[in-house]
């Protein structure tokens, strides 16, 4: 009887382990399902994304652009590599705390000239003599445009940091900083409406 009764409790326990097992089993089948389904999601936002209506450099060449007044625009037959600069000359040029530049090529002047400022012994800074829009970065048989004054700025997407030991030190918090409250921006937005703006459409005028 003793006999019996002990194996037949390492019996149950033996069932019991197995149940465990199998529900253990279940369990990360179900979680694993539930990853995939996730990251099929994931994957499809993905190509969603690459796949979006965003207008892409070949779809917009020539590129146009110019500074906020106006008074400067340019024509690109085609733009190269894209790149942010951390160098304290690019600092101070756009007075901001890196520069985004495009490589350009086969830059035409539509209206107006840019002005240049000779900033080192082999580099040139263009800039808008009206309004004072930085527009360039140059050396010799190179261009570079500065992004912001594109008119579909999207078109190009930085691929490299340049000079990154000039980097200033809230550069990683950036993207991190808390936005105003909805209310405030929709303050803002109200306000926004009320004033007249003197920038240059994103345009050929
Ligand atoms: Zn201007
Ligand atoms: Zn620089």
């Amino acid at each position: 009887m003793v006999v019996e009764r002990v194996l037949g409790q390492q019996y149950f326990l033996i069932i019991e382990v197995k149940c465990a097992w199998i529900a253990v089993c279940k369990a990360f089948e179900f979680m694993s399902r539930k990853m995939t389904t996730h990251m099929s999601l994931l994957h499809r936002d993905t190509i969603q994304m690459t796949q979006s209506s965003q207008p892409t450099k070949r779809d917009c060449y020539p590129a146009s652009g110019g500074c906020q007044c106006g008074a400067v625009r340019y024509k690109v037959g085609r733009l190269g590599k894209a790149s942010i600069c951390h160098c304290r000359m690019c600092q101070k040029a756009f007075g901001g705390y890196f520069a985004p530049l495009v490589e350009a090529f086969d830059v035409e002047w539509t209206r107006g000239e840019r002005t240049v400022f000779h900033s080192s012994d082999s580099n040139w800074r263009g800039f808008c003599h009206a309004c004072g829009t930085p527009l360039t970065y140059e050396f010799e048989g190179h261009l570079e445009i500065a992004i912001g004054t594109l008119d579909e700025p999207d078109i190009v997407q930085p691929e490299v940091q340049v000079n990154p030991r000039y980097r200033r030190d809230c550069f990683e918090r950036l993207s991190a900083l808390p936005e105003k409250p909805a209310e405030q921006q929709d303050a803002d937005n109200a306000w926004n409406a009320t004033v007249r703006s003197n920038q240059h459409p994103d345009h050929d005028t």
